[in-house]
């Protein structure tokens, strides 16, 4: 019998708190594993719901979904894509950036009935500079919101798949300078970019030997090149830079030097996939050394009008309102980064399009951005 995935934060004893529907939902999935997840290019997929519904995870295999960088209008609620659980999804990712400081969208993510882990981005700290002990600000909000599954500086272990999801640096804002050092070093007992790489080290270093390591932060490493368009680089001033967290780079490099932690997949989001004043596309998929991936989860916006509705007589954001209450919906399109997992190795990733309208949810798009063996489309 397969035991159901537990998280099990490396800072405090293991917890019950997982809700049960989501436990459940794991140890189906993991009873499930025998059938392989299906393309979500098949025309098979079509309409969507259910046979996406029927994909799952399990046991060394697994479907992940990230989402990061809502920030910028309209705030949607969580897509419905992840509530109805249609893409088959053993995990979810929060990158960061789920509003300026949306206590509200935090909250609701946090109440997914699905495993996930987050990490908070600059923009979840917005309005605070410092944590206070008077008063409960909304960083604090957010935090307690998530609980356990806030992953800054911590390994989250979901034993039934062999995989831990580390966290870099929560509030990361990119480059050389630590955002918000205050709540860094008030919460973290960071006060420095080398402190800050120990602390990533340390919690990777802690994970069982068995598993895969995939970690997320907020922002993605230096060293992956400073061209506009590369996968951390600076499109908002003219010659670009390298805009990557050197915490990050350095445990990365510590880990991989010194210790046998297997680190398939590095997730951020942060540096938006649109560059600035209309300079094209970035691109979001890097290789680096030890057969690490990094992948840049940052699509924004990640709701537009879907392709096949009329044009709407209502906004976007009063769709998605209507939408939280239940009412008529006019179709839009959310988008996805779905990686595809297999005995620790990454087989696929794609950025994927889900239309969510009245008529339920159904594949409208997906670009694949790799596939095992390596082709990089
Ligand atoms: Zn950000």
């Amino acid at each position: 019998m397969v035991r159901p995935a537990l998280l099990r934060p490396r800072s405090s004893p293991p917890t019950p708190s997982w809700p049960a529907a989501a436990a459940a939902a794991a140890a189906a999935a993991a009873r499930a594993s025998a059938n392989p997840l299906p393309p979500l290019s098949s025309p098979s997929l079509r309409p969507g719901r259910r046979s996406m519904a029927s994909a799952g995870s399990g046991r060394g295999r697994v479907r992940i979904a990230v989402v990061g960088d809502v920030v910028t209008p309209p705030y949607p609620l969580p897509p419905s894509p992840l509530r109805s659980g249609c893409l088959g999804l053993g995990l979810g990712m929060g990158a960061g950036d789920y509003g300026n400081e949306n206590v509200q969208l935090v909250k609701s993510i946090s109440d997914l009935q699905l495993p996930k882990a987050a990490i908070l981005g600059n923009h979840d700290c917005w309005h605070t500079y410092q944590f206070s002990e008077k008063k409960v600000d909304r960083v604090r909000l957010q935090l307690e919101s998530l609980g356990e599954q806030h992953v800054g500086y911590k390994c989250l272990d979901f034993p039934t798949i062999k995989l831990s999801v580390v966290g870099g640096r929560p509030f990361s804002c990119g480059g050389n300078r630590i955002f918000r050092p205050k709540l860094l070093s008030k919460w973290y007992g960071v006060n420095d970019m080398a402190e800050s790489a120990k602390k990533i080290y340390d919690a990777a270093a802690n994970a069982p030997e068995e598993h895969a390591v995939i970690l997320l932060a907020h922002n993605g490493p230096t060293g992956l090149g400073s061209r506009m368009d590369d996968i951390c680089g600076r499109d908002w001033v003219a010659g670009g830079g390298d805009h990557g967290d050197p915490d990050l780079e350095q445990a990365i490099s510590d880990l991989q030097r010194e210790t046998g932690v297997s680190i398939p997949l590095v997730v951020f989001g942060h540096m938006h996939k649109s560059l600035a004043y209309g300079r094209g596309l970035r691109k979001m998929i890097a290789f680096g050394a030890n057969r690490t991936i990094y992948l840049n989860g940052a699509v924004v916006p990640r709701v537009k009008h879907a392709q096949s509705s009329r044009k709407p007589a209502i906004s976007t954001s009063e769709q998605i309102g209507l939408e939280g209450l239940g009412g008529l919906m006019v179709p839009t399109s959310r988008a996805f980064t779905i990686i595809d997992l297999f005995e620790g190795a990454v087989e696929k990733i794609s950025e994927v399009w889900v239309t969510v309208g009245d008529a339920g949810t159904e594949l409208e798009q997906e670009l694949v951005l790799y596939k095992q063996p390596r082709e990089h489309i």
